[in-house]
């Protein structure tokens, strides 16, 4: 047995439930007619698109600053961000009237980057990549005292993202696979905690796009590894585990069941299907578990559950992936 330095288990799970009651809502969760009938088993869908600020992120988010001390809250907060992780933390950190500095790369869209701004959080644009943009939070941190707060690789983190599969379970108790949109694997890492912790039978799958799957990477090379990131529909996927990973990889390595790649038509397939099945407009992550059922790349044997893990897309490029245009020019 390998041995864990650190990790987080259901009860650290349930004590971020409750520093975060009231701050994010309690998503619905729904039966997909159309997934049903295609697969002959109920498949759930996690309406987490639906959460404040568009996607999961703001459990974590809320959880790690409620966790921070008066002391630490009075210097503010820091962190890389694709996006989504950056627009909760910005709207965390007002609602208990922090600072909050956001730093990204040149690969974030133009629609998130906008969002986290109307929140009132600085932004910085360094680099090429998720790496560059850490590096400047490294800085702020060391030189202006400023509270970092990572995306996944944080234990308060991947407890409040935990927080998801605690309603999953709770909301279907019989569940019998739980797919999960997988990028550094704090929502991963977190849900697994959770559903295994109340149902150690039940599976939980990581789906990642193909186009820069570091975690996948990692996995298999049996330690954090880094992989080029490159352009993908699922660009809130996009960016690596960190080769200091202290939390996430063992987390997955330990708890995930399988991990499965997508290409990029699959997830324009499941951004579709959302849109014109479910009626739901959902971002690239989040279209991910929909997108590997169409494509028959994950066994159903029971009850299933996908999480719909945001909302935050481009809507012209929503408009074309429904209108079935091609997607060669973001892929190429
Ligand atoms: C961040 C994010 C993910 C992946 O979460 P990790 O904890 O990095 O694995 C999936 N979907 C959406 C919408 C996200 O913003």
């Amino acid at each position: 047995m390998p041995v864990i330095e650190m990790t987080v288990e259901l009860q650290h799970i349930r004590a971020a439930r409750e520093r975060i009651a009231g701050k994010v809502e309690r998503t619905p969760i729904v039966l997909s007619q159309s997934l049903s009938d295609r697969t002959g088993r109920p498949v759930h869908l996690k309406l987490e698109h639906h959460q404040t600020t568009g996607a999961f992120k703001l459990r974590g988010a809320s959880n790690a600053i409620a966790a921070l001390s008066a002391e630490e809250k009075s210097r503010g907060v820091v962190a890389a961000s694709t996006g989504n992780h950056g627009r909760a933390l910005a709207h965390a950190a007002k609602l208990e009237g922090i600072r909050a500095v956001i730093c990204m790369s040149r690969l974030v869209p133009e629609n998130k980057l906008d969002a986290i701004r109307r929140l009132g959080a600085d932004i910085r644009i360094v680099g090429n990549s998720q790496d560059d943009a850490q590096q400047e939070v490294d800085r702020l941190g060391a030189d202006e005292g400023l509270v970092m707060l990572p995306p996944f690789d944080h234990p308060d983190i991947v407890a409040g993202q935990g927080t998801l599969g605690l309603e999953i379970m709770e909301q279907v108790p019989n569940a019998a696979s739980v797919l999960v949109p997988l990028s550094g694997g704090g929502l991963a890492a977190g849900v697994a905690a959770a559903v295994k912790g109340v149902s150690p039978r039940t599976k939980v799958i990581g789906i990642s796009m193909a186009r820069g799957a570091a975690m996948k990477a990692s996995l298999d090379a049996g330690r954090p590894v880094q992989v080029e990131e490159l352009p993908t529909l699922a660009d809130s996927l996009g960016g690596g585990i960190g080769l200091d990973n202290r939390l996430t990889f063992a987390m997955c390595r330990d708890l995930l069941d399988d991990v499965v790649l997508l290409a990029e038509d699959e997830i324009a397939a499941g951004i579709r299907h959302a849109y014109e099945e479910e009626r739901e407009i959902v971002e690239g992550a989040g279209a991910v578990g929909i997108g590997a059922l169409l494509a028959g790349k994950v066994k159903v044997s029971g009850p299933t559950v996908l999480i719909l893990s945001g909302k935050n897309i481009d809507m012209d490029l929503h408009r074309r992936i429904v209108c079935g245009q091609t997607i060669a020019e973001r892929a190429a």
